[in-house]
């Protein structure tokens, strides 16, 4: 096994094996740590957020991950949300998520969103992984140590089990398995660590690093269960993904039914005491109670979780990173998890491959955590465990059997907005950000509205091209400079500073008709995870200057 790398990643669940495609696909020689040999058959994580597709398609695997698909294609992803029981005269529908995602805000995505179980999406991320020579893949080991010093990171490592475990690198094509015992341990250098570890990341605590936010001190239960006959009763709404109880007794926490296939699979979570294990307790009677009717059922998985909403507080320490479930905590309320992990991936990849590769400062991945970590700590607060508050709120408000007219007409209301709450206003975005030329007074925040009009600090709108190609097609891996109308001159001025300080630059020219005309701007500088870093209409007085700030180069 090589020993030496520019990155070791820990924890190679979704997040850590996306982050090293981002890096393989960059030419960083990377390693990923991971302790199953496996992907855990678990069906969490199945909500895919347009962005989140858009990264698929930037690590060259959308087409597999929508071939992945468990559901019919076309079946319809959105959800049911019901009072007292799914059997219940009240209920509404609403689409993809209540967080401003799925066919809402289609229209400023590239790509459409999508549902399958987490363990079908890492397959995906695992194949796409051995297309990538340069990164070796450490599976069946689990990391005991983090230490770093000045000059690089040791992580030690042994297997995971005694007996088989492999480890590959697409470069050597080396694949081995091999008996061992816990004696067997190696160390691997890099100058970069980062830990996709999970809520229990050993990297975030071997930092010392603590977490910050609500722990609502509820213990969750999740039931795995197949049922024909719960699909058929389910008939009587909508086809639709998920289907989702709320009652006064369960505090805002909710009971939550979710579709793994269309016929049969589904999992379910829902709180219940904290002394409950799943020898104490009747699983099978907390579904029908939930679904308001008796149902056949095949239980293939029971586990428990705890609900908090934390964030780590800090995304960093020296040389080592933590992203996804290590950097934030919380339950699938929303969907926000893997998503948001994924995000994390984009964000951090892109920019070690510059700081690694020369063409990014110190202070671009500094601007990882000051980007990403508010984003969470407001969803954290405002959406999850804000929604659990409102929906309390509003079940301790509303209450058929005190004031039915006024808890229909309340109902109706919720119904009405599909829920209500953060649709439109769920947009994050990096204004505040150091290396982004966001206006005055701007702060990261996931409050926003989308929108066509490229901004410094958000999301590129995918616009079509006088070619019929979408700008997103066009995208370069580096900086990319969209540049409408008779802009030679700007173009000329950004491709010499971008020569002259090693940063890659893409240009991309067309007229400024049509389209490209929402972009409210003629030139439109885009970094490599597609958000906007600058605007303006006119070569800038320092080109270099521009691009140095965005690379943070001094
Ligand atoms: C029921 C449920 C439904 C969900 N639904 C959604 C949804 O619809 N949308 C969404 O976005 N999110 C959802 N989530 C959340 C999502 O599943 C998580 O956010 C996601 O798994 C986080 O990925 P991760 O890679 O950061 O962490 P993990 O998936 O926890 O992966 C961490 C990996 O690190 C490995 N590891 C840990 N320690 C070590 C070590 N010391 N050495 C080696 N390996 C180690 C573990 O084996 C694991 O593979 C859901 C979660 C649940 C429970």
């Amino acid at each position: 096994m090589e020993s030496q790398y520019e990155v070791v990643i820990v924890g190679g669940g979704p997040v850590g094996v996306a982050l090293a495609v981002e890096l393989g696909q960059r030419g960083i020689s990377c390693a990923v740590v991971e302790r199953h040999l496996e992907p855990q058959r678990i069906p969490k994580g199945q909500n895919l957020s347009n962005r989140t597709l858009e990264h698929f398609f930037f690590w060259n695997c959308v087409d597999e991950l929508r071939a992945a698909r468990v559901m019919p294609p076309g079946y319809p992803i959105g959800g049911v949300t019901a009072y007292g029981s799914l059997n219940s005269p009240y209920w509404y529908t609403q689409g993809a998520s209540r967080s401003g995602r799925g066919e809402s805000v289609a229209d400023y995505f590239y790509e459409k969103n999508e549902r399958l179980p987490q363990y079908c999406t890492e397959a995906v991320l695992r194949e796409r992984l051995k297309q990538l020579p340069s990164v070796t893949a450490i599976f069946g080991w689990t990391a005991e140590r983090v230490d770093q010093d000045e000059d690089g990171v040791n992580v030690t490592i042994a297997p995971a089990t005694e007996g088989s475990f492999y480890s590959w690198s697409a470069d050597t094509e080396q694949q081995s398995n091999k008996d061992t015992t816990a004696e067997g341990r190696e160390t691997l250098r890099a100058q970069y660590v980062v830990g996709c570890d999970g809520g229990r990341s050993l990297v975030r605590e071997g930092l010392g690093i603590d977490c910050t936010g609500r722990n609502f001190d509820q213990r969750m239960l999740l039931a795995v269960f197949r049922s024909k006959e719960l699909h058929e009763k389910l008939g009587r709404f909508p086809e639709k993904t998920t289907y989702r109880v709320l009652k006064p007794e369960l505090q805002g926490f909710w009971q939550f039914f979710g579709r793994i296939d269309v016929g049969e699979g589904f999992f379910f979570h829902a709180p219940v005491p904290a002394e409950t294990r799943a020898d104490n307790f009747d699983v099978h009677a907390l579904l029908e109670e939930a679904a308001g009717f008796p149902f056949e059922a095949e239980f293939d998985h029971v586990g428990f979780w705890d609900l908090r909403v934390m964030v780590a507080s800090a995304y960093s320490q020296g040389r080592v990173f933590i992203a996804g479930d290590a950097a934030h905590q919380h339950p699938p309320y929303g969907g926000f998890g893997l998503n948001t992990g994924l995000e994390d991936a984009a964000n951090l990849g892109w920019k070690l491959a510059a700081k690694l590769q020369g063409w990014g400062g110190d202070a671009l991945l500094r601007s990882y955590a000051d980007e990403r970590r508010p984003i969470f700590e407001q969803t954290g607060e405002a959406v999850i465990a804000g929604g659990i508050d409102r929906d309390r709120e509003w079940l301790d408000r509303y209450n058929p059997n005190v004031d039915k007219a006024e808890f229909e007409a309340a109902w109706s209301e919720l119904a009405e907005s599909g829920g209500g709450q953060t649709r439109q206003t769920y947009e994050p975005h990096y204004e505040g950000s150091a290396v982004v030329f966001g206006p005055e007074g701007g702060e990261c925040s996931i409050h926003g509205s989308h929108s066509h009009a490229a901004q410094a600090g958000h999301h590129l709108s995918p616009r079509t091209l006088s070619n019929g190609r979408n700008v997103f097609q066009e995208l370069g891996p580096g900086f990319t400079l969209l540049a409408f109308g008779e802009q030679e001159e700007a173009a000329g001025a950004f491709e010499a500073a971008a020569k002259a300080i090693n940063v890659p630059l893409k240009v991309v020219p067309d007229t400024y008709e049509d389209d490209r005309r929402l972009y409210e701007s003629q030139l439109v500088l885009v970094r490599p995870d597609q958000y906007v870093v600058w605007v303006g209409d006119q070569t800038p007085a320092d080109a270099e200057d521009v691009l140095r700030r965005v690379a943070a180069l001094t």
